[in-house]
């Protein structure tokens, strides 16, 4: 018989926030020893209260916006208890009564077509902690105890691997160009309910769920096995398919039952007294939509429109600051494809070479269109540029005293370029009759040693050609 896969995820997004969602501790990131990112609050002292992060509810009113999600007005929090010694409360508090946000949709397009997956609800919660286990201790790390999360929770709507891995690069463009999180190595988890049903079925199968995977690899991987496991019981008997919580295992590519799935009951949610319920008004929602990034497709569209080359969209849309970068260049009057090419060819480059990537560009929009501006008048020339480019990404110089400290703007005049060409045909015999030999190639050494002489002022284009009238 054919079967076909059902899948819903559960995805938890860490959000790029300065403090904890409920304390004033610094996000995790902030973090370089164990528990150095811990107050009485985040690690449970009596007495301790929650205090809302409002930071946070914005930034998920913001993915809530740009996953085309209705946001509730009224939002509130809710315990999650149990027992572990990862979580010093014994409760999480998350949202299950009134989530911020409810209703989304994303569109995928998939060798398959366009598809679109239904999102059932985004919340609001905060992360647990860490055990660290060393022989035959275990230790607690609290820092990412209250760190803030969101989790996405789509309805059951993919029906391949291929799906969900789409979906997934889709969320980690759009967070990152909006600023909601960097959605860096473990910052975006998942947990994946899959179940098969005979082609044509509507109704769902058992269905079991591999928790808390982050690598986009390993669930493609554990979504296979997972789905062969399901066919092969159901096809041939192998075993008896329960609803239950598994884990992905890398090494072996196997799924292994952790534990019985838990039930709402098991956890007795109740509402969180301690915490007001929020209402966000019409004035905070649009002072929120109005600082909303362009979405993402909304963002490439323009990018595409101004000529810039898909494969440069995919970096500018995977990269915040960079967008932001080019964004600002071109509110500044800069034209898009060109400030483009600058950022990413000639920038890129130079750091390449220094080992680092775009993550580690330092330069501001002033400074960058200050060197556009000059190449546009013609002040300098592209060589020109590049040094001073080179001095300003590695060095962070001011790139107009830069060029006027080095010379690299003066202007020279026709009569001094034609006197240069002829010196250097004067002094460069061989190459001379090599190119009246007809060894065309001989002009670029010519070419070279005038460009040298001129030491890279002058337009390399007027000088090409003077050489060339000068030649014949
Ligand atoms: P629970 O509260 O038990 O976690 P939810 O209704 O919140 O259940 O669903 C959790 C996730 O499981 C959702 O992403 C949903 O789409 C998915 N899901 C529900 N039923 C199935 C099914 N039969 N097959 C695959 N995924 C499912
Ligand atoms: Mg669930
Ligand atoms: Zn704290």
């Amino acid at each position: 018989m054919n079967y076909e896969l059902v899948i819903g995820l559960e995805t938890h997004v860490e959000l790029s926030t300065e403090s904890k969602i409920f304390c004033s501790c610094g996000g995790h990131s902030a973090a370089n020893e164990p528990n150095d990112c811990v107050c009485p609050a985040c690690s449970g002292m009596p007495g301790m209260l929650p205090v809302m992060n409002k930071h946070v509810v914005e930034l998920a009113v913001t993915a809530g916006l740009m996953l085309n999600c209705d946001i509730n007005k009224y939002t509130t929090f809710d315990k999650k208890n149990y027992y572990y010694p990862d979580l010093p409360c014994a409760y999480q508090i998350t949202q299950i009564n009134h989530p911020i946000c409810t209703n989304g949709c994303v569109t995928l397009k998939t060798s398959a077509g366009s598809r679109d997956i239904r999102i059932k609800q985004i919340h609001m919660e905060e992360d647990a902690g860490k055990l660290v286990h060393s022989g035959k201790y275990s230790y607690v790390d609290f820092n990412r105890t209250s760190v803030p999360l969101i989790e996405i929770v789509t309805q059951p709507d993919f029906r391949s691997a291929e799906e969900v891995v789409t979906y997934l690069n889709k969320l980690k463009s759009m967070f990152r160009s909006g600023g909601i999180s960097e959605c860096e190595e473990g910052a975006m988890r998942c947990d994946v309910n899959i179940s098969v049903r005979p082609e044509g079925s509507e109704e769902f199968g058992v269905r079991t769920e591999i928790k808390n995977m982050s690598s986009f690899e390993a669930i493609e991987k554990a979504i296979r096995y997972e789905a062969q496991r399901h066919m092969d019981a159901l096809e041939f008997e192998t075993e008896e398919l329960v609803q239950e919580t598994r884990r992905f295992d890398d090494a072996s590519g196997k799924t292994f039952a952790m534990r019985n799935k838990e039930t709402e009951a098991d956890y007795r949610y109740f509402p969180d007294a301690n915490l007001m319920p929020i209402i966000i008004d019409d004035e905070w929602l649009e002072k929120i939509k109005a600082n909303k990034p362009a979405a993402v497709d909304e963002k490439a569209e323009d990018y595409r429109a101004a000529g810039i080359s898909d494969k440069e969209i995919d970096m500018l849309i995977s990269n915040h600051k960079i967008s932001s970068l080019l964004d600002e260049l071109v509110a500044k009057g800069a034209n898009a494809k060109d400030a483009a090419a600058w950022i990413l060819t000639d920038c890129a480059g130079i750091l390449r070479k220094d080992g680092k990537t775009l993550n580690d560009l330092a330069m501001t929009a002033d400074d960058l269109f200050a060197v556009m501006q000059m190449v546009e008048k013609g002040d300098i020339n592209r060589g020109a540029a590049k040094k001073i480019l080179i001095a300003m990404v590695e060095e962070g110089v001011d790139p107009v005293a830069y060029c006027k400290e080095k010379g690299l703007d003066k202007k020279v005049d026709s009569s001094q370029v034609e006197a240069v060409i002829d010196k250097v045909i004067a002094e460069n015999s061989q190459s001379v009759t090599d190119y009246k030999n007809g060894k065309v190639k001989a002009i670029q050494a010519l070419f070279g040693a005038c460009m040298k002489e001129l030491k890279g002022a002058g337009d390399p284009a007027v000088i090409k050609s003077l050489l060339e009238e000068k030649l014949k």
